[in-house]
């Protein structure tokens, strides 16, 4: 038994004057993922800092047309919020593709943009994992490799990010507000999450004294032709081996606007701006959605036993940019593409 400290945050403030004053403590929100962690010793905080009474569970529009979500809204409530469904039912889809109905009840928005990988070694102290401690190694190269990374990877690690909500918030180009000793600043979705590197032990570029107080989403939500696109072993309660977010705006058949990011593919949701431009202008046809999955899948590189998912990501690329396209995002496609 390792002992930790419990205490609860009385605001923002005091709960970042709690995690500055202790490099070691830990906020828990849900603690869907953090508890987990520290049964397996994988995590052992010194404190964990309970910041759940914090009054970061609304959901506000902006003064642009967008939404703010405070960090502690649940999956559940923000999947299911009115204005959600109606205006970013991307990010309803997505939500409601990850883990189970009691976890996303507990789940947060902020713990979610923070949960660590299922790198199974991860998770193995008896094993060397560079993410867990750095140097050792990474057992998951030259190891059991299914599930991880094949763009972004580094020779440190190989992991993936396992959210399913990141990779909407990635596509709809989200802001994630936080706070800090030096006051509120804001990072864009794109430079949240890292690649691994030679740090893999860093997931985030959050400061470890700051705390995530809300996300931001911008007025265009793509309500109309949109899909999210998980590939995994069971239809429910697993990580995706591969998830396509796409959001077009469609005028009649040609694509004035996309987005396009990949999860389960790397260490952060996979977003390139190349490819997406790719798309912008052309006719919504098979040809225009090929060219586009093969260039995103351009600098693909598959381990021992994961190359299979470079195929099955260009295609299911292909299926989501046909799905939102039609405007069926919920519908499997049987047109076989390719
Ligand atoms: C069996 C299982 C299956 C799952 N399947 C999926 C799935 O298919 N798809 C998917 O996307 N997710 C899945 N999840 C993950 C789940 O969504 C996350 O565990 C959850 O989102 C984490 O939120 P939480 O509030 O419980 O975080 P916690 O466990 O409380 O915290 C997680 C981390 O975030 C930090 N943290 C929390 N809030 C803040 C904040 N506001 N500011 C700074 N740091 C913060 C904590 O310190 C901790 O390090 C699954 C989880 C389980 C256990
Ligand atoms: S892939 Fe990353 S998390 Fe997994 S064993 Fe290697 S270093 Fe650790």
């Amino acid at each position: 038994m390792i002992n930790f400290q419990y205490v609860r945050a009385t605001d923002v403030a005091d709960a970042v004057h709690r995690i500055a004053a202790d490099p070691a403590a830990k906020f828990i929100a849900g603690g869907s993922n953090l508890i987990d962690l520290m049964k397996y010793d994988v995590e052992r905080p010194s404190r964990l800092i309970d910041i759940t009474r914090l009054p970061l569970k609304s959901v506000e529009e902006t003064a642009d047309g967008g939404l703010r979500i405070g960090a502690l809204v649940s999956n559940s409530d923000l999947a299911y919020h009115p204005l959600i469904a109606a205006r970013y039912p991307l990010l309803a889809s997505a939500i409601l593709a990850g883990a189970s109905a009691q976890l996303r009840n507990m789940a947060s928005t902020g713990g979610n943009l923070l949960q660590r990988t299922r790198c199974y070694y991860f998770y193995d102290t008896g094993t060397p994992c560079n993410k867990r401690e750095p140097g050792s190694g990474c057992s998951a190269i030259g190891g059991i490799n299914r599930m991880h990374a094949i763009l972004g990877t580094s020779e440190a690690c190989i992991a993936t990010h396992p959210s399913d909500m990141c990779v909407a918030l990635a596509a709809l180009d989200a802001t994630v507000h936080v706070a800090g000793p030096a006051g509120p600043r804001a990072i864009a979705f794109a430079g949240f999450h890292r690649l691994p590197g030679n740090t893999p032990e860093r997931d985030t570029n959050l400061a470890p004294n700051e705390i995530v107080t809300a996300v931001e989403l911008p007025a265009q939500g793509f309500a109309a032709h949109y899909t999210y696109l998980k590939i995994r072993d069971r239809l429910s309660y697993a990580f995706a081996l591969v998830s396509v977010a796409a959001a077009l705006d469609m005028r009649e058949n040609t694509i004035a606007e996309a987005r396009l990011a990949l999860g389960g593919v790397a260490h952060k949701p996979w977003r390139d701006p190349s490819a997406e431009a790719m798309l912008r202008g052309q006719p919504a046809e098979p040809m225009t959605f090929v060219r586009a999955a093969d260039h995103l899948l351009r600098d693909a590189k598959g381990f021992e036993h994961n190359a299979f998912k470079i195929d099955l990501a260009r295609r299911a690329v292909v299926r989501a940019l046909s799905q939102a396209a039609a405007g069926t995002p919920q519908s499997q496609s049987n047109k076989k593409i390719r």
